[in-house]
């Protein structure tokens, strides 16, 4: 029998797959996170898992401090001072200084508050970048703040973006996500950054697919306002808050385009004027939603003792064995995500049937996700995934395409939410 193992490509890969597994158990949160058994789970880019702290965090919030201390809450819970609270939690995770992020919003909210605040800080530039290819809320966002304030919204694509913006004078704010949703292509978020304030211009990032697993760098990077989600790979549960960045020095320019109470010096001093909040508070709006920054909070407990350079070392180790274990299996998908370290936490693979083949997979317990018109999307959400998961997920999709089963008709019919 023994004489047969060194051919069987997977007896190799799975050896291999447990010294990776090895050289990252530092960073293996598996744990800590609630997996229904036998699952891959490999959409936490879109839906992180529940960690039990969260699960935790959220029925403590209702239980107790809901239940019990009821209005109490808001000062004996810290119900009050949570957006800014989670917020310089996040802000570690994505290399922001203290006091420069808050959460409460949905992305697409948080984004109209940056991007109509970020073109306000450059009068007399009337252009507005951005990715055509962007997630469609950033492009909707960005062209309703331009349709408002009167300004013009010029598509052009991170590759050409610094380009554009090369002695030009004309250009308000960049607005690009780091992370293209779709391929998984990191974009050089320095290198766009800089370009831009050589131009005058201000930048904008969306983080919904870097939080968590990319070393952001974003003072580092010089970046002057950010948003992202939190219920992607921090995993702060369906619909969690998302949050806004605001770098330090125009913090005290930041104009929210919704002045709420949330936002007000002093809320309950209920004056009809309103006189901005100091500091990151002026971004916050109306009441928090405080069953979801709970949830959000206890979920990023996953994160405590580890450093996001580490988890990005396990990601791209992670995605990158993928690939291999596609290779050599004899996989023969185009893979859209870069090959070199350019990526980040996902493997986005091109096939005519792509819906199909992820129902197929789903049908085998390996979850990703399609997105328009032929990628299959898997994420690979570094905390509770393992080499050994990776290439037991590789195998799954080779046989679903070996075997043709993306054509069975069970696998065809869409569900509304894809
Ligand atoms: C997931 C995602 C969003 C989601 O926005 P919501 O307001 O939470 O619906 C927005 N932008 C990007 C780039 C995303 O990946």
């Amino acid at each position: 029998m023994s004489e047969a193992a060194p051919a069987d490509p997977v007896r190799a890969l799975s050896r291999k797959a447990r010294d990776l597994d090895a050289v990252h158990a530092a960073t293996d949160r598996r744990d800590a996170f609630v997996l229904p058994e036998g699952l891959i789970y490999l959409d936490g880019n879109s839906l992180g898992a529940m960690s039990k702290a969260a699960r935790d965090a959220a029925a403590d919030a209702v239980t107790r401090q809901w239940g019990e201390q009821l209005i109490r809450a808001w000062n004996e819970s810290g119900w009050w001072s949570a957006p800014e609270r989670v917020g310089d939690r996040i802000a570690e995770l994505i290399g922001a200084p203290a006091g420069s992020v808050v959460v409460g919003d949905s992305t697409t909210i948080s984004l109209y508050k940056a991007v109509h605040a970020a073109t306000r800080l450059r009068p007399g530039r009337r252009v507005v970048l951005t990715d055509p290819d962007s997630f469609p809320t950033d492009v909707h966002v960005t062209r309703g703040v331009c349709e408002q304030l009167g300004l013009t919204l010029e598509l052009v694509s991170p590759n050409d973006v610094e380009a554009r913006l090369a002695g030009s004078n004309d250009v308000a704010l960049a607005a690009y996500s780091q992370v293209d949703y779709r391929t998984g292509q990191l974009w050089d978020l320095a290198a766009i950054t800089t370009a831009a304030h050589d131009a005058g211009a201000l930048v904008c990032w969306d983080l919904c697919h870097s939080a968590g697993v990319i070393d952001v760098g974003l003072s580092g990077g010089g970046a002057d306002f950010a948003v992202g989600c939190g219920y992607k790979y921090l995993s702060g549960g369906p619909g969690a808050p998302a949050f806004l960045f605001v770098a330090p020095q125009h913090l005290g320019d930041f104009n929210n385009p919704i002045l709420g109470w949330n936002g007000h010096a002093t809320p309950f001093a209920m004056s009809p004027e309103h006189i901005p909040a100091d500091g990151i508070t002026r971004a916050r709006v109306g009441t928090p939603p405080v069953l979801g920054i709970a949830t959000l909070e206890g979920a990023l407990t996953a994160y405590d003792g580890l450093k996001v350079v580490d988890v990005r070392r396990r990601s791209l180790s992670l995605t990158g064995f993928f690939v291999e274990c596609l290779d050599v299996l004899g996989v023969d998908l185009p893979v859209v995500t870069p090959r070199d370290d350019a990526r980040g936490s996902q493997v986005s693979l091109r096939h005519p049937e792509a819906y199909a083949v992820v129902q197929a997979l789903i049908a085998r317990g390996v979850i990703g996700d399609f997105r328009e018109s032929d990628i299959v999307r898997l994420g690979f959400a570094p905390l509770y995934l393992s080499h050994e998961d990776t290439l037991t997920a590789a195998v799954h999709v080779r046989d679903v395409i070996v075997r043709r089963e993306f054509e069975h008709e069970q696998f065809r019919a869409r569900a509304t939410v894809t």
